[in-house]
Order: C-alpha cells, then structure tokens, then sequence
C-alpha cells in the first residue's frame, strides 16, 4: 500500500491488509511483558544491568540511528549521482554507505519538493525505517498519531511546529513490514556552500519522518527532542 486511503481504514481492526507478523494489540502485549520478565531475570541473576540495557536504547533511539539518516539525507543533497540512486533504489543506496536491514525489507526514499511534503506512519502498528532511523519514538506507535497523520496529517505537522504552504500536497505513506518509507527533506536555504558534514546536523529524526521540515543554519546543534 502507498499512499493512505480513507481515514476510516485507520479503524479497522480486522485483519491486516499488509503483511505483518506480530499482533495489533494495545499495549502492553504479551510480548512486552515476556521482554520485561526476561530482562528483570537477566538483571536478577546479575547477568546485564539495567544501565547498560539503557544506553544501549538510547545509542539506538537518539544517536547511531537518526546519524545514519542524516548521513544518507545529506550526502543526496550534495551529491546528485548519490541521490538518483537513493530515489531509483534506496534499500542498495543505503546499503553502498554500509546501512542494511534484515532481509526482505524494502526501504524507500520519498522526495520533499516546493509543492509536495512526505509524511511516513504505520497506521496498524510501528513498522519503521530502523537501518537508517533507529527505534522509532513513542509518538510514532502512539494510536492518535497513527490514525490522525492519516485523518488530519495537516494538523499533525502543526502540533509539531511545522507550517506548510497551505497550497502544498500531502503524501502520507503507511509502512509495513516489507517497505520503510524515508524522507528526504529539502535542503535548507543558506546551505550552498555548507559540507556534507555541516549539512548532517541539520537533518532531524523528526525531518526524516516528516513531521517537520530539516532544520535552518539558525537552529544548527539543537538536538532531536
Ligand atoms: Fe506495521
């Protein structure tokens, strides 16, 4: 499926019209409480900490992940051959820079331009873009955003401090877990003699969602939220 029907899709909960091998249930499913027992055992016997089970989330959450996207978003930007090949091929682009998934994932990359802005989701669950995002926020999974990037995605973007021009389209591209969808964001104005490696800093978890737009040479340093 690529771009997102009707909104009342979004409230079926019936069987799942893309394949996925994991239940929908709210949480917490049974997975999460077999996950919570496992790692209270494991922290029990003394065989990890919960220290290092933390910052292995958090390395995955908010730095190797997003780093990946943003060295992926701003290499397109500065190199066209690159960039033909990430639209043409994304999954093989990401790969050639040393980001693969598991098998049977298709990862592509969908283009912000003057007019159109690309808005990713999972309407049935979480699916993501993990090879060159990480885990994704708790946002993401969240029910109201998963059914209201799809009824509302204008509004969503407002709640993020994003103002599109209202003449511009939305795309709103519902993951599964064979395709991953990743945003590339347009370059900000001011950057046209920035390197690559000033540019990355500048391509948020948030653009590469797109939630919001990459950030300006003004807000340089501050961080995904
Ligand atoms: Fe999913």
């Amino acid at each position: 499926r690529k771009e997102s029907s009707a909104a009342s899709d979004v409230y079926k909960r019936q069987p799942h019209d893309h394949h996925h091998n994991h239940e929908h249930t709210e949480p917490p499913s049974d997975l999460e409480l077999r996950v919570k027992a496992l790692e209270s055992l494991l922290v029990e016997k003394g065989l990890v900490k919960t220290e290092t089970l933390n910052a292995i989330i958090e390395t995955y959450e908010h730095k190797v992940g997003p780093r990946n996207g943003a060295h992926v978003v701003a290499k397109a930007w500065t190199d066209p051959g690159f960039k033909q090949a990430l639209i043409k091929d994304a999954t093989e682009a990401v790969a050639s820079l040393g980001y693969c998934g598991r098998q049977g994932e298709h990862l592509e990359v969908v283009e912000n331009t003057n007019d159109t802005h690309n808005l990713v989701v999972c309407t049935l669950c979480s699916c993501y873009p993990w090879t060159v995002l990480g885990l994704p926020p708790a946002w993401y999974k969240s029910a109201p955003y998963r059914s209201r990037a799809v009824s509302d995605p204008r509004a969503v973007l407002k709640e993020f401090g994003t103002q599109l021009d209202e003449k511009s389209v939305i795309r709103v591209w519902d993951s599964t877990s064979e395709m991953r969808y990743l945003v590339l964001p347009q370059r900000p104005q001011g950057t046209e003699n920035w390197s690559e490696q000033d540019l990355q800093q500048l391509v948020s978890r948030n653009s590469m969602i797109g939630v919001e737009l990459a950030r300006s040479p003004e807000q340089k340093g501050e961080g995904d939220k």
